[in-house]
């Protein structure tokens, strides 16, 4: 049995946007249905090796893997909660970690996606802002994490929403979101996702909100405060880039189709925006958007000076949203036992770690 698939560094083939796919495969004179037939083997049959390509020659697999790859996630460590949420340590080819989170609710599956290692924002609220920005994420390895959690599912389980709210500021990392996105939903060769079960989230970068568009998926903005001195003061780095004003001026002009809305999620911070007056105003800043308000109680991690609500306050609040005319939903926090739950995915000290974590850690 020849050795088809040798260790010496080679192209990744899910590193390959379909016209570079299309080049590669016209550079070894095959013909032009072959870079389906891979992109399908990659994506939708989640090939992890060139010998699985069985509907190429043995000579044509032989010739591909000379040149060829497929280099998916390597170490993967699942820490699954009490309450069923996993959480998935994903090891990226330079030996950076990102997390993916999957969360199962009733009738759906949703993975929370990562887009950058870290992030280079600095809410004060968030794990990950902690870590600083180590880099952005390759489109491929954003799509890999949706490849690895499928693998992780068994029988006919399948992912019925795709979340981008894990490490990282999406629409900092435009372009490889936007390759990812076009993987994903590609009916062809892609995943087959259709957009309507995709959200990506911004921390409010207002000038790109109109790239989201483009993508066709859902649109959340990550609020969390109702007037400029408020944001400034817990997100910092992204009030620098665009003020309360400009993005909500942004998000006026979205040009949302008829059927959808605007989400807008708001981080509890007990007593310091979760008062009535904070309701109201909010209530006043959302009023005319086809919109909904997520609320998310605020999630506890160490080193964090910020305390979470009252399940009372927080219920005080979404009642001012409702009678304000606005659809308020409180997010159930899901995972915080593996510090899967919003804001809590990042750097963790060992210490930490031992003493908080009651999950189940296995290889995946
Ligand atoms: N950078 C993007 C994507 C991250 S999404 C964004 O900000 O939208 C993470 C969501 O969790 C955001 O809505 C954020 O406001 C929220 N969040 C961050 N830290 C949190 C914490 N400690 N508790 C609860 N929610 C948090």
């Amino acid at each position: 049995m020849p050795t088809i698939e040798p260790s010496r560094p080679q192209t990744n083939l899910l590193s390959l946007a379909e016209p570079q796919m299309t080049t590669l495969v016209s550079g070894f004179g095959w013909p032009s249905y072959r870079t389906g037939q891979i992109l399908r083997w990659l994506y939708q049959r989640r090939a992890h090796t060139i010998a699985q390509m069985t509907d190429l020659s043995l000579k044509d697999r032989e010739k591909l893997a000379e040149v060829a790859t497929i280099r998916r996630t390597q170490g993967c460590t699942m820490l699954e909660s009490t309450d069923g949420t996993r959480k998935l340590l994903l090891t990226l080819d330079d030996g950076l970690r990102i997390e993916t989170v999957l969360i199962p609710d009733e009738d759906r599956l949703t993975l929370c996606v990562s887009t950058q290692v870290g992030c280079m924002l600095d809410c004060s609220f968030c794990l990950t802002g902690t870590m600083g920005l180590k880099r952005n994420l390759k489109a491929h390895e954003i799509v890999d994490q949706v490849l690895t959690a499928q693998d992780q599912l068994t029988g006919t389980v399948r992912l019925t929403n795709l979340v981008f709210m894990g490490m990282g500021e999406p629409l900092a990392n435009i372009d490889a979101l936007s390759t990812a996105i076009h993987s994903l939903t590609n009916k062809s060769w892609g995943l087959g996702w259709s957009p309507r079960r995709i959200t990506v989230s911004t921390a409010g970068l207002a000038a790109r909100l109109k790239d989201v568009a483009v993508l066709g998926v859902n649109l959340a903005i990550s609020l969390n405060g109702t007037t400029e001195e408020q944001r400034q003061r817990l997100m910092p780095a992204v009030s620098q880039i665009a003020s309360l004003k400009t993005l909500m001026a942004a998000c006026r002009r979205y040009p949302l189709a008829p059927t959808r809305r605007l989400t807008f999620e708001y981080v509890l911070l007990a007593g310091v925006n979760d008062l009535d007056e904070d309701a109201h105003r909010l209530v006043k800043l959302l009023r005319g958007l086809r919109c909904k308000v997520n609320l998310i109680p605020f999630n506890e991690f160490p080193s964090s000076a910020f305390r979470r609500p009252t399940d009372h306050s927080v219920l005080a609040f979404q009642t001012i949203l409702t009678h304000g005319g606005i659809d308020a939903f409180i997010r159930r926090s899901r995972g915080r036992d593996v510090l899967g739950a919003c804001g809590q995915l990042g750097d963790l000290s060992p210490e930490y770690a031992d003493r908080a974590l009651t999950q189940i850690e296995s290889r995946c």
